[in-house]
Order: structure tokens, then C-alpha cells, then sequence
């Protein structure tokens, strides 16, 4: 059942973007309708308010939006680590709950969460080892080898930096061969030039693997550059408010960072972000 309340009042003269349709076929992630309300004390906050998303299997989509506009939401719902209050999610034509159950997700956050005492290849291991999977010693030596950290399967985390701990994490998601890679802020912390590199790696990683892709990501740079679609949000509740199609061809490549089109990519990106924070229907008045 869906409910189609929002309790917060909006007046109607609020500036709301209209949803645009959702063009692809869905047959990658489909989100429709999706709400979100927590509760908060005596009130409520509507974190997400109708939100509409399709990708086709294999592409790479990319959320952008301001701080708390709820897209870390859309990835918990997707990963199943939250649950909608409004709507439906489905990830290659499945709920969450049976992907999830179906190793058919693989999630890597911000914060690499690698098990300090466990080596770079135990780590890699574990999602196998917790479903109870079996763990093929070429598997993880030929994801090691896909994440460029052969040579370094017995050492520690506190012995990597942090892109390298990324890299773990990465191949860690990876390593249920999972038809869906849901990536929240995956180089968030890193520095940029680290960042620029592991931005190229991950698209080596999906080109060969063709995981149909969603990452979260406040870098504009990283949005035009990796992905197929980038779809941005307004500020809280987060609605979709427009999506933008990368046309950069593929395969990207660092050079593509000077062209007269990845500036203009990413301007209308960044206008269209910054249109976004500005007060929005739920704050006026
Ligand atoms: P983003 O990832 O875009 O920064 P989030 O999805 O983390 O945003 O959060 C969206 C909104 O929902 C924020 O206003 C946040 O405070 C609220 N929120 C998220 N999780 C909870 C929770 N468990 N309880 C209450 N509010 C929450
Ligand atoms: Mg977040």
C-alpha cells in the first residue's frame, strides 16, 4: 500500500520543479513516488517527497543535491537499510529486501568501515563469509587485481591510505558480483587528486564489469565525468529536480576534463544545484 499524505503545508505558489518523466526503461533502478518522513520529536520531517528515478541496466547515474536534501535516503532505501514511507523502489525488477537477500547488491559508503584486524583480502572476503559463500581464491585475487592493489592481499588497513582503503571497499562491494553498485560518497574524504585518479579506476571497474551504478557524490567534477545521468535534488523534502544526460563519449578520459563540454556540463549542473538551495516550498513563508 502507498499513502500519498504530506502532512507539511506548501503553498501553491511555491516554485516546486516539475518531475520529469522518467525516460529510461527502469530495467536498472526504478524509483516511484518515493517518500520519506521521519519522525522528529512532536513533528515530522519529510525527507523525500515523490521521487522519480529510471536507469537502464548498466548505466551509471549520479545524485547530486545539497547537504540533507535526502540522498544518502534514496541509497539506504535502495540498500535496504531503510524503508519508504511513501511509493516504490525496485532494483533490476526487484524489491530491495529480495536483491538484498539475492546478493544482488553490493554498497560501499564514505567511510570505508574496514575491519582493522582483518587483512585487505580477509576484508574482501567477508561478505561471502557472512552469506555463508564460498570464498574462490581467483575471485578475490582477480578483484585485487581489478582495484590495482595486487601485492598488498595481506596487509593491514592502518597500513593503506585512504584511497587504498577505499580501493578495499570498492572491491569489497564487488565481491558478491552484484547486478547493482550503490556508492555513497565513496571519495569523499580523499584529496582531489586522489580522488580524480580513483574516478578513472572506478570507471575502468564499471566499464569491465557493466554493474549498472548509482553514487552519491557532492563533487560536480566527479558527476560529469563518470556517469550516463546525473539527476539532482532540491533541498529538503528532496524531490528530483532535473536530470541531465552526460553526452562526454565513452570511454572518458582525463583529457575530457578540458573540453568546452565538460564546462558546460558542469555549469548547467552547478546552476541547477544552486538553484535548488535556495528556500524552498517547505521553508517559505
Ligand atoms: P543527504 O545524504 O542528502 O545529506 P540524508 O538522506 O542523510 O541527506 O538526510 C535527509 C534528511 O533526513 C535530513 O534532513 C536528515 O536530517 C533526515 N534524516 C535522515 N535520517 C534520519 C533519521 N534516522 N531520523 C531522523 N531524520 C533523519
Ligand atoms: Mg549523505
Amino acid at each position: 500500500m502507498t499513502t500519498s499524505a504530506t502532512p507539511t503545508p506548501e503553498p501553491a505558489s511555491a516554485p516546486t520543479p516539475p518531475t520529469p518523466p522518467a525516460a529510461p526503461d527502469g530495467s536498472g533502478v526504478s524509483v516511484t513516488g518515493l517518500g520519506r518522513e521521519f519522525r522528529m520529536g512532536r513533528g515530522r520531517v519529510v525527507a523525500l517527497d515523490d521521487v522519480n528515478l529510471a536507469t537502464a541496466e548498466g548505466s551509471f547515474l549520479t545524485l547530486i543535491g545539497p547537504s540533507g536534501c535526502g540522498k544518502s535516503t534514496v541509497l539506504r532505501i535502495l540498500a535496504d537499510l531503510d524503508a519508504p514511507t511513501a511509493g516504490t523502489a525496485l532494483v533490476h525488477g526487484e524489491a530491495p529486501s529480495v536483491a538484498r537477500r539475492a546478493h544482488h547488491l553490493g554498497i560501499a559508503f564514505q567511510d570505508a568501515a574496514l575491519l582493522p584486524w582483518r587483512s585487505v583480502e580477509a576484508n574482501i572476503r567477508l561478505p561471502l563469509e557472512v552469506s555463508g559463500l564460498k570464498a574462490e581464491r581467483k575471485v578475490i585475487s582477480d578483484l585485487i587485481a581489478l582495484v590495482g592493489l595486487t601485492g598488498f592481499e595481506r596487509a593491514r588497513p592502518a597500513q593503506l591510505s585512504g584511497g587504498m582503503r577505499q580501493r578495499v571497499a570498492i572491491a569489497r562491494a564487488l565481491v558478491v558480483q552484484p547486478k547493482v553498485l550503490l556508492l555513497d560518497e565513496p571519495f569523499g574524504a580523499l584529496d582531489d587528486m586522489t580522488r580524480q585518479r580513483l574516478n578513472f579506476e572506478l570507471l575502468r571497474i564499471w566499464s569491465e564489469r557493466s554493474t549498472t551504478t548509482i553514487l552519491v557524490t557532492h563533487s560536480i567534477p566527479e558527476a560529469v565525468i563518470l556517469s550516463d545521468t546525473v539527476a539532482v535534488m532540491t533541498a529538503r523534502p528532496g524531490r528530483i529536480a532535473a536530470r541531465v544526460d552526460i553526452d562526454l563519449p565513452r570511454p572518458r578520459t582525463p583529457e575530457m576534463l578540458r573540453t568546452a563540454r565538460f564546462h558546460e556540463l558542469h555549469d548547467e549542473l552547478s546552476t541547477l544545484l544552486f538553484a535548488g538551495t535556495g528556500p524552498t516550498a517547505g521553508e517559505a513563508g
